[in-house]
């Protein structure tokens, strides 16, 4: 590792706003650390809500014009939490699982991997970073862009060994219920995933989260709550995201001033649980 050579790390997340709500305090924290912080966007985000939370495939929904406001949406946020280096890999929404969108031609979801996998190799060669972000084999929700970004990221690791950690961002079984009441409480309609609907079909998904004892990195980012907080709602034209914006700063840092993560590759030999991604790096 070159002296000269800033400690780099690069999430890689599926659509403009991923960055905010599951890595937005890393993000902040290490560049306030100096750290070059790259963000790979892998989906324009098309299947969003227009504005007016008017859904995909309803009348007023136009995908461009969702993307472009999106786009906007995702540099503000960049310059909230201080990225260096926004990467935008521009394949289109898939949308949620069993959508139509899924099988579009262009969509991520139709990518098959190692073209995708491919073209993030070359920024890792790039920007070589020492921690890589993405989300677990379930897309951590079950979404499939989420799944196709993290099945992107393995490959792209796999290609170039370039990282000497890689996480799996995750959250604790003990933080996941108390989300959800606190989310009830301000009255979304957030589903509880894994239970499956049997009235119209959808399929019970894999639990979220992992067990206290599995997640190895808790990372405290309290300090860069607020600026969490505004990169979310620059994402403000997305619905879900108004549920964590209702909570207000205070409680919005009770439940979300910890991210937690799952070490899943390690050349440091650094000791787990760890509180810093970087543990061993610097
Ligand atoms: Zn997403």
């Amino acid at each position: 590792m070159a002296a000269d050579r800033p400690l780099t790390l690069m999430a890689v997340h599926a659509h403009p706003d991923d960055e905010a709500t599951g890595t937005g305090g890393v993000l902040a924290r290490y560049a306030a650390e100096g750290v070059r912080t790259v963000l790979v966007t892998c989906t324009d985000g098309s299947c969003g809500d227009a504005p007016g939370g008017i859904k995909p495939g309803e009348p007023g929904h136009d995908p461009a014009a969702v993307a472009a406001l999106r786009r906007t949406e995702l540099e503000e946020s960049c310059r909230v939490l201080k990225v260096s280096d926004l990467e935008l890999l521009g394949y289109a929404d898939s949308g949620m699982m069993g959508w139509p969108q899924n099988d579009a031609p262009g969509s991520f979801w139709q990518t098959p991997v190692p073209q995708a996998a491919a073209r993030l190799a070359e920024l890792m060669r790039e920007y070589r970073p020492d921690v890589v972000v993405t989300y677990d084999e379930n897309g951590f929700y079950g979404h499939p862009d989420h799944i196709q970004a993290h099945r992107v990221t393995m490959a792209a690791v796999e290609l170039t060994g370039i990282p000497a950690k890689v996480y799996w961002t995750t959250a604790p079984r003990s933080g996941i219920e108390k989300m959800f009441q606190t989310l009830r409480e301000v009255g979304g309609d957030w589903d509880e995933p894994g239970e499956g609907d049997t009235a119209t079909g959808e399929p019970a998904t894999p639990p979220i989260g992992l067990p206290d004892e599995e997640v190895t990195t808790w990372v405290d980012v309290t300090e860069f709550s607020e600026r969490k907080f505004k990169a979310l709602a620059a994402h403000a034209s997305q619905n879900e995201n108004i549920f964590f914006l209702n909570l207000g700063l205070e409680k919005f840092t009770e439940l979300m001033g910890v991210e937690t993560f799952v070490r899943v590759q390690d050349r440091t030999g650094a000791p787990a649980p760890e509180q810093d991604l970087f543990t061993g790096l610097r």
